[in-house]
């Protein structure tokens, strides 16, 4: 008999469903009183029950603080049609742009002058530079984009209920981390160029902490960037 779903279970899920995404700590003050510390099985529990409706609880990292976070996603829909109900279709087509230039950029992020000259060549309809900048508000504000200092990255909400999308779309450019085996944007390149293995930057932190000098886990040959956080 598959598993049934607790009060625990069904206060989490609720949240899931009016918070676009939960980091690990919020998650587990809802297993803290069923099951201690197992919320993976917590996770797959509920995930049983939503998966005949395409519906699936999925984990990934922030690129930019190394959390875990949770979003519910509708598996039937994971690409940029799903934001038709908030977006009209240049400010999709915008969108779309914006994480063609995201994917096939070295650092994982485009400036935001990169991204208003792309609004100029949409083929639907052109949007105005004060209009492209109004879309990109509210794309940081739905947290499809995370800004900082005038460059755009993906957000981690982005990156969870998208990545079926972004797999099948950009197949041949993406990168994967070396270490934790995910889709990497914003990630460090080994240096020498018969490896060029990709790491995050969170999982930089973590693989080279505390050691002196720092070398590549695969090739071995020195790993020459500043280790964020050390
Ligand atoms: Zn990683
Ligand atoms: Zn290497």
């Amino acid at each position: 008999m598959p598993p049934h779903l607790g009060d625990s279970h069904r206060r989490f899920l609720q949240s899931m469903m009016s918070n676009s995404v939960m980091d690990e700590q919020q998650a587990r003050l809802y297993t803290s009183q069923c099951v201690p510390d197992k919320l993976d099985d917590f996770i797959e529990t509920i995930n049983s029950k939503l998966q005949p409706m395409f519906m699936q609880i999925r984990k990934g990292m922030s690129e930019d603080n190394g959390q875990q976070y949770y979003a519910l996603v509708n598996m039937a829909e994971t690409d940029v049609t799903r934001m038709s109900s908030d977006y009209a279709d240049n400010e999709l087509e915008l969108f779309r742009k914006t994480m063609d230039l995201i994917v096939s950029s070295e650092n994982g992020k485009v400036s935001s002058t990169d991204v208003l000259n792309v609004a100029d060549t949409l083929t639907i309809k052109k949007l105005k530079k004060s209009e492209a900048e109004q879309v990109l508000n509210r794309l940081v504000q739905d947290k499809w984009l995370n800004e900082k200092r005038g460059e755009f990255s993906l957000s981690i909400k982005c990156i969870i209920e998208m990545e079926p999308y972004i797999r099948r779309m950009y197949e041949d450019q993406l990168k994967m981390c070396h270490i934790c085996h995910n889709v990497a944007f914003q990630c460090q390149i080994c240096d020498s160029p018969t490896c060029g293995i990709k790491i995050h930057n969170p999982c930089v932190a973590r693989y080279f902490k505390g050691r002196v000098e720092p070398r590549c886990p695969a090739c071995d040959e020195f790993w020459p960037y500043e280790i964020p956080g050390n």
